[in-house]
């Protein structure tokens, strides 16, 4: 089978003025008129004309003179047979003066005939075809007779290829009407199964076929796949069609789903996919039954394969039809790329939809002016109200925020309002708003979604009042309980201090131990409890600042006072580095110190004898990248403490600030709970500050506090 496949070149056109099969009613016309004219110029009753049919072989005759209603016979003769074949070989005029006497002559039909003349029709040195006249007389022709008629197969030969020039002008102006016709027809569709029946049907108009399927390509699989056919019905042949009779006409939904490789050689539609080309196969035999011919061209657009258009058909396919088919493809294939990506947009949406509608987040699409644009069910039930009443509606507006109230009140909402004015992003916030008269704890995020034509702004709202509610309550609870251990611990404390101090009577050795131990042990549950206390109070959000006017040289003494001893203890070294003349700051003093305790006693407790701890301030000009321009000073004041302890590994320092984490193994039978650094950040970031780790294992840490605190 692959024999008669052959790639198709669009360089080979058939030469279109030797055309037959269906000439123009024109053409018959004007040859009917030369035969007329020929038969009054030698005064005779038998004259035709015969042309060239496209295979170049034959002459078919296609104008006669004849009586009235008489049905033209289209005689076909073969080059070279006969009077004609003759003329055609020699190219040049014949008389025949006695017919029975020249084996040249075959008579055709029953008119007795004497005499014949025939002269060729030549187009620019291209034999087309013949014209021939004959008499029932012997001798009726003579040279002038032939002259005559030969300049009369000139001018014949100008009125022949004129009249096939209009006409192939007017074939072709069809052919562009119906590919304009077919090019408006198939880009307007975009739903695939129209788009199929279009090209099938359109095609009909072009190209006649028996049977015509639309394939397209899978790319994963690489295979192809029919999706539309259209079935004439048959009248006789094939073995082909009849396991498969139908009516005629476009299916497009009930195809009989035909798939194979691209690979598969003996397949036309999958040699054209292949090779990116269109292939013909001739018609033939093959074994008992009739192959019929084969025209596959493929879908291709933007260099990408779409799928393959197949034609059959019984005669073969030509060159020219070959050239429509290929147009027609060409436009096809634009028209199925943009079916395929209107049908990504269309999944994308579909899937985008599916998101929203089954997200329990609150999802909303903000536009111009941080208007609504799309919002889903959630987003609606979120603010009590039903999501199209919210389209249209500035965003401030629902979160009921006025630019006049108070500042405390709305500071998160400024937030917001300032991220979608700039149409910035806002990563997570809570705010509290008043929805329909009940308090509500909403968690907000906005993204922006920029993109050449505009800016949309995605917002995601979740409810989290009930998780606020529980880790209020939660905080609460450990806040009360760690006050209620407070009183009976302190009581617990003080009995323990008068008993060591003798009141109740001399302890002896033993004794004496065993309430110091007992006090000791007392006193870190305290601070325990404090921290405890500290950091709920922080969860509830009662945790305030008392800031006033300090000197953080006193601040530094005190908390160094109060270790100095543990250091001596240990054989360590304290140093302290800070200009006596030290700006004031307004701050916490009570809470720095607690962080300089926290952060002492960490470095003490880590760092062997013989080691250093420095506790130093100075005054450093604010990174430029952090500063917020609202802010007045460009200065901070660093407060660090850094030891020469066994330092920190690396992937610890991040998470050291996290609550209740402690090294693993790195206490070295140090014991602590994990909240120091916790309440160092706490501390720190409540006075809009930061604390950072810098930390070499077995050469110490330093603990460097960034505090915005200065007095300008
Ligand atoms: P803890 O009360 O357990 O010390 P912290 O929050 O104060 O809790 O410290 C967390 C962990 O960080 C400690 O368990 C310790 O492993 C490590 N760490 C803190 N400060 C230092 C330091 N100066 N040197 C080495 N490790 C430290």
């Amino acid at each position: 089978m692959t024999a008669n496949i052959s790639f198709i070149h669009d360089r080979q056109f058939v030469n279109n003025t030797t055309l037959i099969e269906g000439e123009s009613q024109e053409l018959v016309d004007v040859l009917q008129k030369i035969v007329q004219n020929a038969g009054a110029l030698l005064d005779v009753q038998n004259c035709s004309v015969a042309l060239l049919d496209a295979t170049q072989t034959t002459l078919v005759t296609l104008a006669a003179l004849q009586k009235q209603g008489q049905r033209l016979r289209q005689t076909r003769f073969q080059l070279n047979e006969g009077v004609a074949g003759w003329v055609a070989e020699h190219r040049e005029a014949l008389i025949i003066n006695n017919v029975s006497l020249d084996q040249r002559f075959k008579r055709l039909g029953r008119t007795p005939v004497g005499s014949i003349i025939c002269v060729p029709l030549i187009d620019k040195n291209s034999f087309i075809g013949t014209l021939t006249a004959s008499s029932q007389e012997i001798d009726a022709f003579d040279e002038k007779k032939v002259r005559m008629l030969s300049i009369f197969a000139e001018q014949a030969v100008l009125a022949i290829t004129n009249a096939r020039r209009a006409e192939i002008s007017q074939r072709q102006a069809n052919q562009l009407e119906t590919l304009m016709h077919l090019s408006r027809s198939i880009t307007t569709s975009l739903e695939p199964d129209i788009l199929y029946r279009t090209i099938l049907s359109e095609l009909r108009r072009l190209v006649p076929y028996d049977l015509s399927v639309v394939y397209l390509y899978r790319e994963g699989a690489q295979e192809l796949y029919s999706v539309a056919e259209w079935y004439s019905i048959p009248v006789d042949v094939s073995t082909e069609y009849e396991e498969n009779k139908r009516d005629s006409g476009v299916k497009s939904v009930y195809v009989q789903r035909e798939s194979f490789s691209l690979y598969d050689t003996h397949s036309v539609v999958a040699l054209a996919a292949a090779h990116r080309h269109p292939m013909l196969h001739a018609p033939g035999q093959n074994g008992q039954d009739v192959t019929l011919a084969e025209l596959a061209t493929p879908f291709v657009s933007k260099g990408l394969l779409y799928g393959v258009l197949l034609l059959k058909r019984k005669q073969p396919f030509d060159s020219e039809e070959l050239r429509l088919v290929r147009n027609l493809s060409t436009l096809a294939a634009a028209a199925l790329e943009n079916v395929a990506l209107f049908q990504e947009m269309r999944t994308d949406q579909e899937q985008l939809h599916a998101i929203l509608t089954s997200s329990s987040d609150g999802i909303a699409l903000l536009g111009v002016n941080a208007c609504f644009v799309e919002v889903n069910a959630a987003f609606g039930q979120v603010f009590g109200v039903e999501p199209q009443q919210v389209i249209g509606m500035e965003c401030m507006e629902l979160l009921g925020y006025a630019e006049e109230e108070e500042a405390d009140y709305c500071r998160e909402l400024c937030m917001v309002q300032q991220a979608l004015n700039k149409e910035e992003a806002l990563p997570y916030i809570e705010v509290d708003l008043q929805i329909q008269g009940v308090p509500r704890s909403l968690g907000l995020s906005i993204t922006p979604i920029v993109s050449p034509e505009k800016t949309l702004s995605l917002l995601v709202a979740r409810d989290v009042t009930s998780i606020r509610d529980a880790a209020r309550m939660k905080a609460n609870f450990l806040s009360m309980i760690t006050h209620e251990l407070r009183s009976p611990l302190n009581a617990i404390n003080g009995y323990l201090d008068l008993t060591l101090e003798g009141i109740g009577g001399e302890l002896n050795e033993q004794q004496r131990e065993f309430m110091q131990r007992a006090r000791a042990g007392s006193e870190h549950l305290y601070a325990l409890i404090e921290d405890l206390l500290l950091a709920s109070r922080a969860d509830s959000g009662q945790l305030r600042l008392s800031r006033e006017i300090i000197h953080l040289q006193d601040v530094i003494a005190n908390a160094v006072e109060e270790l100095e001893l543990n250091a001596r203890d240990q054989g360590i070294t304290m140093v302290v580095e800070i200009a006596k003349d030290f700006p004031r700051l307004y701050a916490d003093a009570v809470r720095l110190q607690q962080v300089l305790r926290n952060l002492i006693s960490n470095a003490l407790r880590f760092t062997e004898q013989g080691g250093q701890v420095t506790v130093s301030a100075w005054v450093e000009d604010r990174d430029a990248l952090t500063m917020d321009s609202s802010d007045e000073d460009t200065r901070v004041i660093k407060l660090q403490v850094s030891d020469t302890g066994i330092g920190i590994v690396p992937e610890h320092q991040e998470r050291i600030f996290e609550r209740f984490y402690q090294v693993p193994d790195g206490s070295n039978g140090r014991s602590g709970q994990g909240l120091g650094l916790a309440i160092v950040k706490m501390i720190i970031e409540l006075h809009n500050g930061s604390v950072t780790v810098e930390s070499t294992p077995g050469r110490g840490s330093t603990f460097t506090c960034t505090l915005p605190c200065l007095l300008s």
